[in-house]
């Protein structure tokens, strides 16, 4: 790809606002592999203020990928209470036991090796090579894709005008060279606090003369509010829950029951309060998913079924 028009701008631009906003999280005082994988893996679908605290609970109780390899399951997925997307614990530590067992401990460090690693994805396997061991290469996370798009490109409604190939490599030309480690905390703290998704900072933005979506994307935005803040009226129209939220619920049942094991007949109503025998097939779906994924196991004393967390 070649050098697209007013990088350096951009590049000098992101680099002198970050030096006066830049956010002092804890992840960032450290180059470990190992709690660099476990904030980014929080990070993907919890706020950061919720994962400041989580992040320091859980490297007191798991400080090294040894410990957490160790461990076993059902006490990771108790300590990741509070998170949501409970998946993502059983991929961090599949992801410890591999490296241990692969890779002697050592994480590896190239982004097709990173990948590897249950749970990693572009943006993971970038922040893991720009955060711990210093190369200039792009994470390609939402908010870094959502300002290389915007700035370069345009504004991102109503469709991406580039895939994630082409943001990618143009993400990692984008890098100053030398200076990856910082490119990327400076990229993600100005997606996140200047250039959002819905409220775009677009009047005070040190980018704005050539930004590509500016001022279209203050319009498009504002549309697109409208039905992000929508609530739907009337008794009737309650949202149809996803399945994943129900999943949720059976892991927080649980981890909250004595032994961390119910009767199916006692944990169906704590996950669906007006749960009825027309809803026994949906909720035998739900329970042999996290069983097939590895969550639960089931098992039958002679009439009921008992659910116990792994
Ligand atoms: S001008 Fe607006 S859209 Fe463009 S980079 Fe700045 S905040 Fe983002």
């Amino acid at each position: 790809m070649r050098r697209l028009p007013h990088t350096r701008q951009f590049q000098l631009k992101i680099l002198r606002w970050f030096a006066k906003h830049r956010r002092d999280l804890p992840w960032r005082r450290t180059r470990d592999p190992y709690r660099i994988l476990v904030s980014e893996v929080m990070l993907q679908q919890t706020q950061v203020e919720r994962v400041v605290t989580k992040y320091q609970e859980w490297l007191r109780r798991f400080p090294t990928v040894e410990r957490l390899a160790q461990a076993p399951q059902r006490q990771v997925i108790l300590a990741w209470s509070g998170l949501g997307y409970n998946r993502r614990a059983l991929h961090l530590q599949r992801a410890a036991r591999m490296v241990m067992k692969e890779y002697g401990g050592r994480f590896p460090r190239t982004k097709e090796e990173l990948m590897r690693l249950p749970g990693v994805g572009v943006a993971t396997a970038g922040s893991l090579l720009a955060f711990a061991f210093g190369k200039d290469v792009t994470s390609l996370d939402v908010n870094i894709k959502r300002v290389l798009h915007r700035y370069f490109v345009g504004s991102e409604f109503p469709d991406w005008k580039k895939n994630d190939r082409w943001l990618e490599d143009l993400g990692n030309m984008a890098v100053p060279e030398g200076k990856g480690h910082d490119w990327n905390q400076a990229m993600m703290d100005f997606g996140s606090l200047v250039c959002t998704a819905r409220r775009p900072l677009c009047a005070i933005c040190p980018l704005q003369k050539n930004c590509r979506a500016y001022p279209k994307i203050l319009i498009d935005v504002k549309g697109k509010r409208k039905g992000w803040d929508r609530v739907e009226p009337g008794p009737s129209s309650q949202p149809e829950i996803p399945n994943r939220i129900f999943r949720g619920r059976v892991i927080e049942a649980l981890r909250q029951a004595p032994r961390h094991s119910l009767a199916i007949r006692k944990l169906a109503p704590m996950v669906k309060k007006d749960f009825n025998e027309d809803d026994a097939r949906w909720f035998d779906g739900i329970i042999g998913g996290l069983e097939k994924d590895g969550f639960i196991t089931i098992t039958k004393k002679q009439d009921t079924q008992i659910v116990r967390l792994l």
